[in-house]
């Protein structure tokens, strides 16, 4: 199949979080299964352009946005040429991935407008485009609407996957002719801009041929009320389309046994390394190692969606009560930041927050610490569960999208489970799952099972791939 990918993450160039992975591993397992992909990325200022050693590839691509003019280039990877950067200085040298300029709609729209002009250039017909997240959500109707003469696209389908409902890329109705949809526009949904608003993931779920989620559970969540954000009756209305497929997982880069940024290598069948990453972890960040002691890791997006407005709740009285370090690695909203600096203050030889954004100590907390916490308020997917699991490191998540289909709560009688998942996203859920994990630590025998239990867990993107060429091959036919 030919297979045309859009984002505005792509990794290891452009990331904020898991749509960065998926949106770089997706297409790369694709074309080793045969498939003829393309993916398509801005070529922010903020990526290393001398270490992605990009080429040219196309010259004079002419954007036109209402009364807006952009001139762009295209320039492939030279590591993976499969991946495309639209090179537009004027919209993409911001510093930054996101920005809230009164433009950021105009710099993704071109994005999408890019991609399709580049592979009208290259005569590249994609039987699927495969959108990802408000960005690229208007794509669908560009091509059913704007390119609708063109016979390169007559055949193409377009697939949106949500990687989080949240972000839905809400702008204001004067934005409209931007959108050059203003001799159409009784195509865009008419009650929202009558309050004077255009909301691009809903036009994505109205007009996108299948629409995807990344987990089965957050597929069925956002059909309802409670987590639907605004947008639960368009989903439902289409709920035979609606799917959820996990994220896989790059096992090349997230194993134990092979990783090369944690000093001390280790697999399930010997464990003594994960014991010495612990202490290098613990060392390098300036906390006591005291064996037997066990440490909590988090490695987030400090983002109100995580839940850890849970964490500043309970911590405090857990770590006076029980012997345990806890290890926060992460970057974002400042009110969260807080939270973990005062947790810092006011418990030095226990917590040690790391602010920032750190892929190596991302690997070094998930193969030191014993305990991963996720409570998410929700969690469309959720990577770093999965990590934990195949690191040893056991899960504590709230029962959630992608963290319920992931992680089974650990049953002493029979031995099985993977980790501790708490239903009701409270204080006392968390406190729950904290102390019934610290008890199962002390039991040595159990903990190992545990461990054991989750490494052996697989969520490679083989699997998964599989899933996506489904629903590629029910759409096209
Ligand atoms: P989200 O997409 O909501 O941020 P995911 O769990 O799906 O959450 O993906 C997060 C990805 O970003 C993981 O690969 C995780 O390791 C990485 N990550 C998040 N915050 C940091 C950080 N501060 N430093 C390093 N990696 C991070």
């Amino acid at each position: 199949m030919k297979i045309l990918h859009v984002a505005s993450e792509v990794a290891p160039f452009a990331k904020t979080g898991g749509l960065a992975d998926v949106a770089s591993a997706l297409p790369r397992h694709l074309r080793r299964a045969g498939h003829d992909v393309r993916v398509f990325l801005p070529l922010y200022d903020t990526i290393d352009a001398g270490a992605a050693n990009l080429t040219p590839l196309l010259d004079g691509i002419e954007i036109r946005l209402g009364a807006h003019r952009y001139q762009a280039k295209i320039v492939v990877a030279g590591s993976e040429p499969h991946v495309h950067f639209v090179h537009c200085p004027a919209l993409y040298a911001r510093g930054a991935i996101y920005t809230s300029d009164a433009d950021e709609h105009l710099r993704f729209l071109a994005l999408c407008h890019a991609a399709l002009a580049a592979c009208q250039r290259m005569g590249f017909a994609p039987e699927i485009v495969h959108c990802h997240d408000w960005q690229t959500a208007l794509l669908p109707l560009i091509l059913k609407e704007q390119l609708a003469w063109d016979r390169l696209f007559a055949d193409t389908r377009t697939l949106l996957t949500i990687h989080n409902l949240n972000y839905q890329g809400l702008f204001p109705a004067a934005i409209v002719p931007d959108t050059n949809f203003d001799h159409s526009a009784h195509l865009l949904h008419q009650d929202q801009l009558r309050e004077g608003r255009i909301n691009f993931l809903l036009h994505g779920i109205l007009y996108a041929d299948g629409v995807s989620t990344v987990s089965p559970t957050y597929s069925r969540e956002i059909q309802t009320a409670e987590h639907g954000a605004g947008l639960d009756s368009f989903l439902r209305a289409r709920t035979s389309t609606v799917i959820g497929i996990l994220n896989g997982v790059e096992y090349d880069e997230w194993s134990p046994e092979s990783d090369r940024l944690i000093p001390h290598r280790y697999g399930a069948a010997d464990l003594a390394g994960k014991e010495r990453n612990k202490e290098a972890l613990l060392t390098g960040l300036g906390l006591p190692y005291v064996p037997g002691v066990p440490v909590a890791g988090i490695v987030s997006r400090l983002a109100g969606q995580k839940g850890f407005e849970l964490v500043e709740e309970v911590m405090p009285d857990l770590l006076r009560r029980h012997r345990f370090q806890l290890v926060v690695l992460g970057s974002g909203e400042r009110r969260l930041q807080e939270v973990f600096i005062r947790l810092q203050a006011a418990f030095p030889r226990q917590v040690c927050f790391y602010k920032g954004f750190s892929n190596p100590l991302a690997h070094l907390i998930e193969a030191g610490a014993d305990l991963f916490l996720m409570p998410s308020r929700y969690e469309p997917c959720g990577l770093n569960q999965m990590y934990s699991l195949r690191y040893g490191t056991v899960p504590i998540v709230h029962q959630t999208g992608g963290l319920a289909d992931t992680v089974r709560q650990w049953q002493p009688q029979s031995g099985e489970g993977t980790g501790f998942s708490f239903e009701r996203h409270d204080a006392a859920g968390l406190r729950w799952a904290i102390e019934a994990a610290l008890t199962v630590f002390d039991d040595r025998p159990a903990w190992r099972r545990l461990m054991k239990n989750g490494m052996a867990e697989d969520f490679s993107w083989s699997a998964q791939v599989k899933r996506y060429e489904a629903v590629y091959a029910r759409l096209r036919d």
